[in-house]
């Protein structure tokens, strides 16, 4: 069978695909309080077309799919989606990334797909306050009965904590108490310029060292073993149920494992987060390409997969990063 292998030798196995670009919150780090332009309806790919290249690609050997956005759950017929996806053998896992705002009503039905493993939940503050400036909606009561609910479920669950500067930064050891009785991996990931405008002040650089330090100031941590193409550090704490885990995901320092690749919801093909975009797959299926069509393209298109984040970056036609991560599907 015919693979998707980089020129690097890494065997792409994993795709994050971005439902929607629309959301219901307002996340500082990820875009302007006004919200951004979203694409008309009939520019984003259909839950079928959807459908289809995932077809596509499980049959060149990707086994886990990672639905993200905006946020999925204000899609229609979301749920129906996730459901069609789920009759595709070939596909081991498929997990989503939420806010975690509109879900809890969801929760029984996720529950009986069985290829949905994981939740990764996104939440960046345990005061409502705070929650409410950084998201700018005040939802929080919401969001966290969606994390009880979700911690007591049958679904994995790990919550995405983005480090912010002048923001959160008090609270990382907040979150990883969090761990001591909740069965829970909390990964702190480093911010990055994908904001609709670009990098932002700063008074201190959070990096993967600044929190690791922070963590330790507290907490005796030990590294554990993690898949090859984990995305994070992971660490445990000595009687503490769950784990905690750190995301370079601006100083990338993953990029030799990489696995993955990402569609965007109009359908704008990624080799990586930093690149800006390698192909208009919308179009290519919308003018007739059949399944033969699009697997010969993904072969070609994953030969052109950077070696890492800051080559994709260099290479950028676009201008440097500032994309709202919600475009991109983070
Ligand atoms: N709306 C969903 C959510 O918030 O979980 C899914 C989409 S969101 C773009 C996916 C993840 O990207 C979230 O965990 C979010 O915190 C993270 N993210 C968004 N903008 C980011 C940025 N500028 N730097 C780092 N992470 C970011
Ligand atoms: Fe929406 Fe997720 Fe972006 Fe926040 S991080 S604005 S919830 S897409």
């Amino acid at each position: 069978m015919n693979s998707l292998i980089d020129s690097f030798g890494r065997q792409i196995d994993y795709v994050r695909l971005a439902v929607t670009d629309r959301c219901n919150l307002r996340c500082q780090y990820c875009m302007p309080a006004h919200g951004i332009d979203i694409v008309p309806k009939d520019e984003l790919l259909t839950f079928d077309e959807m459908t289809r290249l995932i077809r596509v690609l499980s049959e060149l050997g990707v086994k886990k799919v990672r639905l993200t956005g905006g946020e999925p759950f204000v899609r229609k017929d979301f749920i129906q989606f996730l459901e069609m996806l789920s009759f595709n053998d070939l596909l081991q896992e498929i997990n989503i990334t939420t806010n975690g705002a509109l879900i809890s009503e969801h929760i029984s039905k996720i529950e009986t797909l069985k290829k949905v493993k994981t939740i990764n939940l996104s939440i960046d503050s345990l005061q409502r306050e705070k929650f409410a400036k950084i998201t700018r909606r005040d939802v929080f009561p919401e969001v966290f009965k969606t994390f009880e609910l979700l911690e007591k479920s049958s679904l994995q669950l790990k919550l995405n904590v983005v480090v912010q500067s002048g923001f959160n930064t008090d609270e990382i050891n907040d979150f990883v108490r969090l761990t001591k009785d909740k069965n829970v991996a909390v990964r702190f990931i480093e911010e990055m310029p994908f904001n609709g405008k670009g990098q932002r002040e700063m008074n201190k650089n959070w990096t993967f060292p600044k929190i690791l330090n922070e963590i330790k100031r507290e907490f005796e941590v030990t590294e554990i073993q993690s898949e090859k193409s984990s995305t994070s550090r992971n660490y445990k704490i000595e009687n503490h149920i769950g784990s905690v885990g750190i995301i370079p995901a601006f100083t990338r320092t993953i990029c030799s494992d990489c696995n993955r690749i990402r569609i965007t919801s109009k359908g704008t093909f990624k080799n990586c987060l930093f690149d800006d975009g390698v192909f208009n797959l919308l179009d290519f299926i919308r003018n007739g390409a059949s399944d033969e069509d699009v697997k010969t393209l993904f072969l070609s298109l994953v030969k052109e997969k950077p070696e890492n984040g800051f080559i994709a970056e260099a290479n950028r036609k676009k201008g440097s990063v500032s994309e709202s991560m919600s475009t991109i599907g983070g």
